[in-house]
């Protein structure tokens, strides 16, 4: 029997929706994977069962006071799992020497600290936090490169461009003639444009393919997800911003597509669940069971294609106009979406006017030179943009 040591994996987000499925695959296969970390925000309940489950080495927790709440419980249940706080602990545990993989499951820009830490430590990394590579960029590769990582895409989009990629990175450029991201369009691919201000967090919430968290399913509804997936896919398969282009899908089979030099397209299809790249990226480049369902093609009525519409979509351009304008400035873009969207789902600002705020705030805020290449720099642009936000989000957007 051949016995090969288990895998060590730090969950990053670990009571998300791409967290709790990560551990759901890694259910499956208790012999090739072990819990090492785990962490969440604000949902200490759901963390403790965790810990009671899989046992890991470190759990971590953004407060003392919380963190006080988990160690009594575990130590009643006898778990000996060692409680952390703060964000610094999350790196720690990223770049813990006996860590082999970090899934990095945070949302927003909070997780772009410990996904640095992993890279410079050279782990095996698996990325679902999108919003660190839109802010990080280029120091985020670098970081890579110089670290001796291994990065490997989550969101379902690039991990299927992945997927119809060969194993050595040095061949791609020679083959890739454009991508094409795939879009189901979300929830409001067919509302009147005009009624769009009434839309309530619950509608924007409620997506027609996936089940995600709240603040990806409202980039879902605005597309602005997909314009953190087009600045995404720029880094990781570096790639000229006009040669990553987006197309509308509706049912969310193709996952995303290759155009290769000679006119060839290269497609990966599946099921719309997240545990088939999640498995792809745990086992990399072997293959595992995901507990997806396998397409069945005879029940499929039809794909089908379209344009996305600019009117109904306003945000997906700015990815674009991000990524020509000077660096630093998809960092902007991303903490004034972020704002935004947490005020939307806090009912302080109206749907319609997220891209109001994402907007203003490129227009208002000069990027400074040399914002991008320190972490210190980065975090810096991203409060003063979120400062920016705030006001526009307190006049309402206008
Ligand atoms: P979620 O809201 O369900 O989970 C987020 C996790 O991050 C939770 O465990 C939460 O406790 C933690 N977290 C939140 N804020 C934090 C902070 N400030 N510091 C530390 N931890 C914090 O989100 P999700 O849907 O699982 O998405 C996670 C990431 O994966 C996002 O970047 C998202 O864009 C990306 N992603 C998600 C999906 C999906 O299907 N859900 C698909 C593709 C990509
Ligand atoms: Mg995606």
């Amino acid at each position: 029997v051949l016995s090969v040591p288990r895998q060590r994996v730090c969950v990053l987000g670990s009571t998300g929706s791409i967290g709790t499925s990560t551990l759901d695959v890694i259910g499956r296969h208790p012999e090739r994977f072990e819990v090492f970390a785990l962490s969440a925000h604000s949902r200490v309940d759901d963390l403790a069962a965790q810990c009671l489950r899989w046992q890991p080495r470190f759990a971590v927790l953004p407060d003392v006071a919380a963190a006080r709440d988990l160690a009594t419980r575990l130590r009643s249940a006898d778990v000996r799992t060692e409680v952390l706080v703060g964000a610094a602990a999350l790196e720690e545990v990223a770049a813990h020497p006996e860590v082999d993989s970090v899934m990095a499951a945070i949302v927003g820009a909070a997780g772009l600290a410990p996904c640095l830490a992993a890279a410079r430590a050279g782990k095996r990394l698996l990325l679902a936090n999108k919003e660190a590579l839109v802010v990080g960029g280029e120091l985020f590769m670098r970081a890579v490169r110089e670290g001796g990582a291994t990065l490997l895409p989550i969101d379902s989009e690039h991990s299927a461009i992945f997927q119809c990629l060969p194993e050595d990175r040095s061949a791609w450029a020679q083959r890739i003639d454009h991508i094409v991201l795939t879009a189901s369009g979300g929830p409001f691919r067919q509302r009147d444009p005009a009624t769009l201000a009434e839309v309530t967090p619950e509608q924007a919430c409620a997506h027609p393919n996936w089940v995600m968290g709240r603040k990806i399913s409202v980039d879902s509804a605005t597309m602005m997800n997909k314009a953190l997936e087009v600045i995404e896919a720029r880094w990781l398969f570096d790639l000229a911003p006009r040669d990553v282009r987006v197309l509308l899908h509706p049912q969310s089979i193709i996952h995303s597509m290759v155009v290769c030099r000679d006119a060839s397209v290269l497609a990966q299809l599946g099921t719309p669940d997240m545990r088939v790249p999640i498995a792809y990226g745990l086992s990399w480049p072997q293959r595992i069971e995901s507990g997806a369902a396998q397409l069945d093609f005879l029940s499929l009525a039809s794909l089908t294609f379209e344009p996305a519409d600019a009117q109904r979509f306003p945000g997906l351009q700015l990815a674009w106009q991000a990524l020509e304008a000077r660096p630093g400035t998809t960092a902007v873009l991303n903490a004034a979406n972020e704002v935004a969207v947490a005020a939307f789902l806090e009912r302080r600002l109206r749907f319609d006017r997220i891209h109001a705020v994402n907007a203003g705030t490129l227009a208002q805020l000069a990027v400074p030179e040399d914002a991008t290449s320190t972490l210190g720099g980065l975090l810096a642009l991203d409060a003063s943009a979120r400062a920016v936000a705030g006001e526009l989000v307190a006049r309402g957007g206008v």
